[in-house]
C-alpha cells in the first residue's frame, strides 16, 4: 500500500509497533504483591501476608503468565503458584533447607552429579518466576560461578570424567542468560568430546514464552550436541495462547521437548486437570516426563499431596489417557542413584 505523501501521518513510536523482546518482557514482569492484587481485583486482605512471606523470596510474574490467570479469582490455579502467602512462614518439622542433598553432590562449584552418566550445571541463580514451592528457594546460589572463567573447575571435570555424556543446564533457569552467554557455554561443552547429549531445564518458555526465537533454537540445533528441553508446567491453563506458540517453535525447530510437573496441592491435585494437562502438552508436541513428589522443603508444606493419593491419581490417569502421555510419578532421595518411582 502506497499513501500520498500529504496523507502521511506521524510515525507511532517504534516501541508500540514491535512486540517486546524477552529482556523487556522481564522487566515488565509484576515484583510488588499489591501491584498483582490490584491487577487481578484480588481483595487488599491479602496483602499484608503477601508482603510479609515475600520478603523472604520475593515475588515474581511475568505479565504473559499474569494474563493466563482469571480475574477475581484467589484460588486460580496460576495464581496460587506464584502469590506469597502467610503459610509459607510456618515451621513444619520434616520440611528443611536442603531437601534433596544437593549440597553432598557438588563435584565443584556449579557441578551437582548424583547420577550415573549425567552432570547437572547450576548455571545462573535467577529465573524468570519465583514457584513458592521451588525446591531451591533457598540454595545458595551466591556462591555458584558466574563469568565463564568462574566454570573452568566445573568443565574441567566434565573433561576427566568420561563416565558423562549427558549435562543438564539448570538452575534457576539456564534461559535467563543470554543467547551470547549459552552460545560460548553450549560451544565449551560440545568441545568436550564424550560428552553427546545437552539438556536445558527451563521453565522460561511456559512463562516468558518470547524467551523463544530463532536465534535460541538455532543455538541448541546448530551444536554437535543433541538437544533436549525440559520445560515445567503445571496446570493446562499455562499450556496456551504464546506458550503454545512457543513450545510448538521447540518441537518444529527439532529439539525433543518434555515435561515435568509437580503435584501440588489445590492447583493440579485432581484427576480433570492431570487429564487436561498431559493432553494440552501430547497436543501440541510435549511428552510428559516426570510428575514429581513435592520436595519437603522449607516454606512449602502448604503445597504437598499425600503419596498414596498422588498413586491413585496416577492409576486413573493410567485409564483414561495412551501410556506415552502418563508422567513418571517420583520422588527424589537425598543420596539415591536416580529418581524414585512412587
Ligand atoms: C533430576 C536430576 C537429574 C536428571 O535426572 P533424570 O532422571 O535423568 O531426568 C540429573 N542430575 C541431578 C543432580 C538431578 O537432580
Ligand atoms: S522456575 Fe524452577 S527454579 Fe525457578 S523458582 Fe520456579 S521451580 Fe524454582
Amino acid at each position: 500500500m502506497s499513501l500520498s505523501p500529504t496523507l502521511v501521518e506521524p510515525p507511532l513510536p517504534a516501541d508500540t509497533t514491535l512486540p517486546p523482546t524477552w529482556h523487556e518482557s522481564l522487566s515488565q514482569a509484576i515484583r510488588d504483591p499489591e501491584l498483582l492484587i490490584h491487577k487481578l481485583g484480588l481483595s487488599t486482605d491479602l496483602i499484608d501476608a503477601a508482603r510479609e512471606a515475600a520478603s523472604q523470596f520475593p515475588l515474581l510474574v511475568p505479565l504473559s503468565f499474569v494474563a493466563r490467570m482469571r480475574c477475581g479469582d484467589p484460588q486460580d490455579p496460576l495464581l496460587k503458584q506464584v502469590l506469597p502467602i502467610g503459610a509459607e512462614l510456618g515451621q513444619v518439622p520434616g520440611f528443611t533447607l536442603d531437601a534433596v542433598g544437593d549440597s553432598n553432590s557438588r563435584r565443584a562449584p556449579g557441578l551437582l552429579h548424583k547420577y550415573q552418566g549425567r552432570a547437572l550445571l547450576v548455571s545462573t541463580g535467577a529465573c524468570a518466576v519465583h514457584c513458592r514451592y521451588c525446591f531451591r528457594r533457598h540454595y545458595p546460589y551466591g556462591d555458584e560461578p558466574r563469568r565463564l572463567e568462574d566454570w573452568e573447575p566445573a568443565l574441567a571435570v566434565l573433561e576427566s570424567d568420561s563416565s558423562i555424556h549427558e549435562v543438564l543446564l539448570s538452575g534457576g533457569d539456564p534461559l535467563m542468560l543470554t543467547d551470547g552467554r549459552l552460545g560460548n557455554l553450549i560451544e565449551r561443552l560440545a568441545s568436550i568430546p564424550h560428552l553427546r547429549r545437552l539438556r536445558i531445564h527451563s521453565r522460561l518458555p511456559i512463562v516468558l514464552p518470547n524467551r523463544v526465537t530463532g536465534t535460541l533454537t538455532s543455538l541448541l540445533t546448530r551444536s554437535r550436541l543433541t538437544p533436549i528441553m525440559v520445560v515445567h508446567a503445571n496446570h493446562p491453563h499455562e499450556v496456551v495462547d504464546d506458550c503454545e506458540q512457543a513450545l510448538k517453535t521447540l518441537v518444529r525447530s527439532g529439539i525433543t521437548t518434555l515435561n515435568q510437573a509437580v503435584l501440588l496441592r489445590g492447583i493440579n491435585d485432581d484427576l480433570p486437570t492431570l487429564i487436561q494437562l498431559s493432553e494440552r502438552l501430547i497436543d501440541v508436541g510435549v511428552i510428559p516426563y516426570y510428575l514429581h513428589q513435592l520436595d519437603q522443603v522449607q516454606g512449602t508444606a502448604h503445597f504437598e499431596v499425600d503419596a498414596q493419593r498422588g498413586k491413585a491419581l496416577i492409576a486413573e490417569l493410567r485409564q483414561q489417557l495412551p501410556g506415552y502421555a502418563v508422567p513418571r510419578y517420583v520422588r527424589e532421595d537425598a543420596g539415591a542413584k536416580h529418581k524414585t518411582p512412587i
